[in-house]
């Protein structure tokens, strides 16, 4: 039994062992002002840095969902208005929520096989935001892109934060080239959903200490401030920070796991552009997602192919928004093991 759901997703096997182990140790009680917790944070900062090539300077913070970082960034990191470039539905919810908070919130929308143009990003953005992995239409924003708007944004001195949900710890990303970048476990981790992942670099340290937010319980000062002692505001999800630890000392190198994912998805995209009845939704190779893949197909057959996988143990993701009905989405995360794919392949070409 294998899922391909891109969040919440397969999670490593391994999981239940750790499940258990947390019981037995203790953790599901252990005070969060203990000297036994803020050890584990500080080591599951230290493995994080280390394993996913963070810089030192860097400062992470435990959220509760990659949902929960939108809302920060708006109440902490945004004095007047943030701008967004999206092309799909966490893109947009993301500024509806900045919206929400900050109504001169703008963005521009650019199409699945398009690369947004940097010259787009007004002057006055406080915060200029992307999803460099847009789970719902299977795209991805490529380094260079990631570079360019960064550039852009030196020049206009906004923040720039990354949407890193479902590629975070999937991918190597250049964490020097933006400000802000976040993720939630459930997606590249291999663990169950309720943790999210904050990651800021200095100068959105400052930019928080400037606006000065503190209406909130999870304002980013307040958040940085527990951080120092390597505690969090409230009462955080040990269990999932403990897990995230175990999981994270079992990993390779993200870039080993780059290379491995970026492989695969090599093969599957040519697997689906040659073999199947289904074709990639994204017809541009340079903006199609490495940990998320597009297919899109008639509803009927979208319908009856996701029943007949189902039936053979392999539970296929839906799509998403508007394209939930013509589209089949399926994760190519850490988690699943290799022997997983060519079950799929074996699936599709008897299809
Ligand atoms: C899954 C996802 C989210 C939402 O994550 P939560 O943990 O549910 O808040 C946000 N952005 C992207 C790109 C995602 O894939």
């Amino acid at each position: 039994m294998y899922t391909f759901i891109p969040g919440p997703s397969q999670v490593y096997p391994s999981v239940r062992q750790y499940l258990a182990a947390a019981y037995d140790e203790g953790w599901l009680s252990a005070p969060h002002r203990g000297d036994r917790f803020t050890a584990l944070v500080r080591q599951t900062v230290g493995e994080l840095k280390a394993r996913l090539n963070i810089p030192q300077d860097y400062f992470i913070f435990f959220t509760s969902s990659a949902t929960e970082c939108w809302e920060v960034l708006a109440q902490s990191l945004t004095k007047q208005r943030s701008f967004h470039l999206h092309n799909g539905s966490f893109g947009e919810k993301w500024l509806d929520y900045a919206q929400a908070v900050h109504p001169a919130s703008t963005g521009h929308q650019f199409g699945l096989d398009e690369v947004p143009d940097p010259a787009l990003i007004p002057d006055d953005a406080d915060v200029v935001c992307i999803t460099q992995n847009e789970t719902s239409t299977a795209t991805q924003l490529r380094d260079g892109a990631v570079l360019n708007i960064y550039n852009r944004c030196q020049q206009t001195g906004a923040l720039l934060a990354v949407d890193v949900t479902s590629s975070l710890g999937g991918i190597q990303l250049k964490h020097i080239k933006a400000d802000v970048w976040f993720a939630s476990v459930q997606k590249c981790f291999g663990m169950p959903a309720g943790l999210g992942l904050l990651i800021c670099s200095p100068r959105a340290i400052a930019r928080a200490k400037e606006i000065n937010d503190r209406a909130h319980y999870n304002s980013l000062l307040a958040m940085h401030e527990k951080m120092l002692n390597h505690q969090t505001t409230h009462t955080p999800n040990v269990l999932a920070i403990y897990l995230l630890c175990r999981v994270l000392l079992d990993r390779a190198p993200i870039k080993a796991i780059d290379q491995h994912l970026r492989e695969r998805a090599a093969k599957l995209y040519q697997f689906f552009e040659e073999h199947s009845p289904f074709t990639p939704l994204v017809q541009n190779p340079e903006t199609r997602s490495t940990t998320v893949i597009g297919l899109q197909g008639q509803p009927a057959r979208i319908e009856e192919v996701k029943r007949r996988a189902a039936a053979v143990g392999l539970t296929l993701g839906g799509g998403y928004g508007p394209w939930a009905k013509t589209t089949i989405r399926i994760a190519n995360f850490p988690a699943l093991p290799d022997v997983a794919y060519d079950q799929l392949m074996q699936f599709f070409t008897a299809e």
